[in-house]
């Protein structure tokens, strides 16, 4: 052997690692995703939602021109790459992972035309997210999202502040269902841009004079988008916040009237919410209601700052700043991830109310453990024939010890079927149940109807 080939395999390679920012889910995690997601799909589908997927990338304008420039997302949080045309009848194009899920899911409502039918639309989504923001817990550049969206017609009811209510109580729902209770719902009214304007003209004004004053983010952020400076989690920045206008002062009356509708409709069905003036939501498709459903922070909620679980608002004009037919619509999205460590902790802390399928897949119904090389043939047909059948079988080796097949077969499933010679030769099975210690011999045809149960 070469002396060059000897010094390749004295140094290993380096080890290629998931990029900053992404989390690989396994196996012992995944039972948690699918329950919350399942439970998702069963509940919104009471309500008459309808899921769509739409592309994980998108061209950059579509963000640009809904989310806004101006946004931290948009100016600094995208992935973006310029898309070199592969043929004279292409075009370059800048692409990007998409940030959030509205505008696809609007640029699709409008590509596909889905308002002529003049019926409401009810569109769910579940899917991964990409923003390049500063990783931490609860904070992630690949994240999922749970999102909704009621868009349609004006004429389809899409503007009624019982959309709005509807959507609020059925998150309300869903979160009780999966068990998290300590929610908090944030609502405002951010107005129509009508409002939001004077509104914006207001906070300028107020902002130039002590605008020295607030960290060297919010003192960009006053010029180019003074309603961005209200999310401000900073402490030397909330003293001055407090003392701001407040959006409410600016609602028009037919704004305060809609806004009023959505409390009452609230109350009607006891979904308790919190008034907050400062929730403005930094996008700029954002009009009327804006909401955010929180959990107490720090380490007990296992969010630590990080917690808000869900966002949402309404968007009247979006579907015309994507050059789209008058479309007033509202909807959502839940941090997946954050529901998750939300659920996690509150496991952790005891909560006697969880689910307990949510935290482990269930046991497979049997383990057939071939007792020589020579049964492995006829082990792996077995398996086939079971499996058709529809139960959930793991096969093991004929070379493995006999504890070493129980050890296995008790970490993994049910029952353990035991095949050796006398057992192919009789045509008989000898079944052991974990729960009850009971062996018995199993005649072949009994067999699925053993492990069922
Ligand atoms: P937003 O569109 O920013 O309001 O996001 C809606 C929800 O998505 C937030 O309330 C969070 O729960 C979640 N979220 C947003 N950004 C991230 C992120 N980088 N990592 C994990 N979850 C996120």
């Amino acid at each position: 052997m070469s002396s060059s080939a000897d010094k390749v395999s004295a140094k290993p390679r380096p080890t290629i690692k998931a990029v900053r920012g992404t989390r690989d889910l396994l196996p012992d995690q995944t039972p948690l995703w699918n329950h919350v997601e399942s439970t998702a799909r069963a509940i919104f589908s009471r309500y008459g939602f309808g899921e769509i997927r739409t592309p994980v990338f998108e061209d950059t304008s579509l963000f640009s021109r809904s989310v806004g420039e101006e946004t931290d997302i948009v100016s600094k949080e995208m992935f973006t790459w310029e898309d070199r045309a592969r043929a004279a009848s292409e075009k370059a194009q800048s692409l990007t992972l998409r940030p959030e899920s509205t505008a696809g899911t609007v640029r699709a409502y409008i590509e596909h035309k889905l308002g002529e039918s003049g019926a409401l639309q009810k569109l769910y989504y579940i899917g991964p997210q990409f923003r390049r923001e500063r990783p931490q817990r609860g904070r992630y550049r690949q994240f999922w999202q749970i999102g909704a969206e009621v868009i349609g017609p004006p004429s389809s009811g899409s503007e009624s502040p019982l959309r709005d209510a509807e959507i609020l109580e059925m998150l309300s729902s869903y979160l009780d269902a999966l068990g998290i209770t300590n929610w908090t719902l944030q609502l405002n009214s951010v107005g129509s841009s009508e409002d939001r304007a004077r509104y914006n003209a207001a906070l300028r004004d107020a902002l130039a004079p002590i605008k020295d004053k607030l960290t060297p983010d919010n003192q960009r952020r006053a010029e180019t988008n003074p309603l961005r400076v209200l999310d401000s989690k900073d402490d030397q920045d909330q003293a001055l916040i407090a003392a701001l206008p407040k959006i409410a002062d600016f609602l028009s009356a037919e704004s305060r009237v809609h806004f009023d509708a959505v409390l009452a409709a609230l109350d009607a069905c006891s979904v308790p919410y919190t008034l907050n003036p400062r929730l403005v939501r930094g996008l700029d498709y954002y009009t009327r209601t804006t909401f955010e459903f929180t959990v107490p922070s720090g380490d007990a909620s296992g969010l630590g700052t990080q917690n808000a679980i869900l966002g949402g608002g309404r968007y009247d004009g979006l579907s015309e700043m994507l050059g789209g037919p008058r479309a007033p619509g509202i909807g959502f999205a839940i941090g997946e991830d954050r529901l998750i460590l939300t659920l996690q902790a509150l496991h952790a802390s005891g909560a006697p109310h969880l689910a307990s399928e949510m935290w482990a897949g269930k046991k497979l119904d049997a383990y057939i453990a071939p007792l020589s090389p020579a049964q492995n043939p006829v082990a792996l047909a077995l398996a086939r024939e079971l499996r058709a059948a529809g139960l959930s079988i793991e096969v093991g080796e004929g070379t493995f010890k006999l504890r070493k097949s129980f050890d296995i077969a008790d970490s993994l499933a049910r029952h353990i079927i035991l095949l050796g010679e006398d057992e192919v030769a009789t045509n008989t099975l000898t079944v052991k149940t974990f729960a009850t210690a009971e062996q018995t011999k199993v005649a072949r045809a009994e067999l699925f109807s053993k492990l069922r149960h």
